[in-house]
């Protein structure tokens, strides 16, 4: 039988690896659903080539002319706009798996939408469970869907736990490696612009990450990722800078022993092991080079240069409206950043201010969520026009 995807947040740099990877296998992988935020033409050239039943387009100006432009291509498939609608891709009929690949929390609620129709969500967008993690693995349990992580990392720490299975209690550690992104040298982080924050040395991504890896927030993500997808603490959950980028994450028993998942930094190899799963299938990556590559070298990160790692770690021990709050600033400040109205080292200096006012008591229901993020983003304006 041939798997419906769904994919949200098509136009993207982890859509368009999905959409590789799905090209390669024409008889397991139909493409069913496809949503981007704006990108009218973009969406429409992937509407041509994989004539899915269901494109969004989140942006509602943007309905019309997605329409229009199917009707002129000749291409059968329904054309929506507006936020809501991505809900509907989530869900579309035929689409057994969801690739969750939208950035930020406004990914949020079609994610939700698939965990409780019980499809296999393949979660790229760390932003929803960062705010909502709680909230959504009750969903994929209450819906009974099933949940597979796209992030390398998490994708390494899966493939080294399903090799350990029944020893899940053996685990002294998760070790997350991380880049160190393009300022892990770099001494003065003054006068830092966008184009070199978003140059990061081993993965091509959207603009967004490209800056997370670069303050270290990324990282700071992923830990409360980790701690959600795999329900380990944050005391055994370790950040280590591999500048290689070859180690996506190793898993630590008590035993001493220590399991590590390999690869060329290459997103579409947690992509290929989501989809088959658990069958292996091709990806299209390069095989590694172990004689090119040489050696592997490890590191601790600079938490005193990338405040923000500490930040995702306080963030997490003081509870899920805090992550919502450290999310939502970090959004607002990246945004800000990228367009020049804040400086790089002023991203952590708002994160740190807005996580003051979070509240302690935990969100119960998505709207909850929502309306702590909606607050979290209001506070970090306001730091931002503070700090110009
Ligand atoms: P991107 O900016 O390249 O693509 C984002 C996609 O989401 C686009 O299709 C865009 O149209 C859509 N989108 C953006 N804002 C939206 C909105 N408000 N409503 C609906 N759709 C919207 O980003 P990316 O690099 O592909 O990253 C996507 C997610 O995957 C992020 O959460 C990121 O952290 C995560 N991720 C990415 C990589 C990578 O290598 N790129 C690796 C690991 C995890
Ligand atoms: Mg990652």
């Amino acid at each position: 039988m041939k798997h419906g995807v769904a994919i949200l947040g098509a136009t993207g740099s982890i859509g368009k690896s999905a959409l590789d990877v799905i090209e390669r296998h024409p008889d397991r992988f139909r493409v069913v659903a496809l949503t981007a935020q704006s990108n009218v033409a973009a969406l429409l050239a992937l509407c041509t080539r994989f004539r899915p039943d269901l494109a969004v387009i989140a942006d509602p100006a943007h309905g019309k002319a997605l329409r229009d432009g199917l009707a002129v291509a000749g291409v059968p498939t329904q054309g929506l706009g507006g936020a809501a609608a991505l809900a509907a891709a989530a869900t579309a009929d035929g689409a057994d798996t969801v690739i969750a690949a939208i950035v930020g929390a406004a990914g949020l609620v079609p994610t939700l939408a698939a965990a409780r129709a019980g499809r296999r969500i393949l979660l790229a967008n760390k932003e929803a469970i960062v705010c909502a993690g709680g909230l959504l693995m009750e969903a994929v349990r209450a819906g009974a869907a099933q949940l597979l992580p796209l992030d390398s990392e998490h994708s390494a720490i899966h493939q080294c736990l399903a090799g350990a299975v029944g020893t899940r209690g053996g685990v002294r550690r998760l070790i997350l490696t991380a880049s160190g992104g393009p300022f892990r040298t770099r001494v003065d982080l003054t006068g830092v612009t966008p184009e070199q924050a978003c140059a990061h040395p081993n993965w091509v991504m959207g603009r967004k990450i490209s800056v997370d890896s670069a303050t270290l927030m990324n990282k700071g993500l992923e830990v409360i990722e980790a701690n959600w997808l795999f329900g380990f603490a944050p005391s055994i959950i370790d950040v280590v800078v591999h500048p290689q980028s070859v180690v996506h994450s190793m898993v630590e028993f008590i035993d001493g022993s220590v399991l590590a998942q390999l690869g060329t930094p290459d997103m579409r190899t947690p992509l290929a092991y989501a989809l088959g799963f658990p069958e292996r299938v091709a990806s299209g990556s390069d095989s590694l080079d172990f004689l090119a590559l040489g050696a592997l070298t490890f590191e601790a990160p600079n938490r005193a240069r990338f405040p923000c790692l500490r930040l995702a770690y306080d963030a997490l021990r003081a509870g899920p409206a805090a992550c919502i709050w450290l999310n939502a600033a970090n959004e607002v400040a990246v945004e800000a950043f990228l367009a020049r109205r804040l400086s790089f080292l002023g991203i952590a200096r708002v994160i740190e201010s807005a996580l003051e006012q979070a509240p302690l008591h935990a969100p119960r229901s998505i709207d909850d969520v929502l309306q702590e993020d909606t607050s979290a983003r209001r506070r970090a304006s306001a730091l931002v026009v503070e700090s110009a």
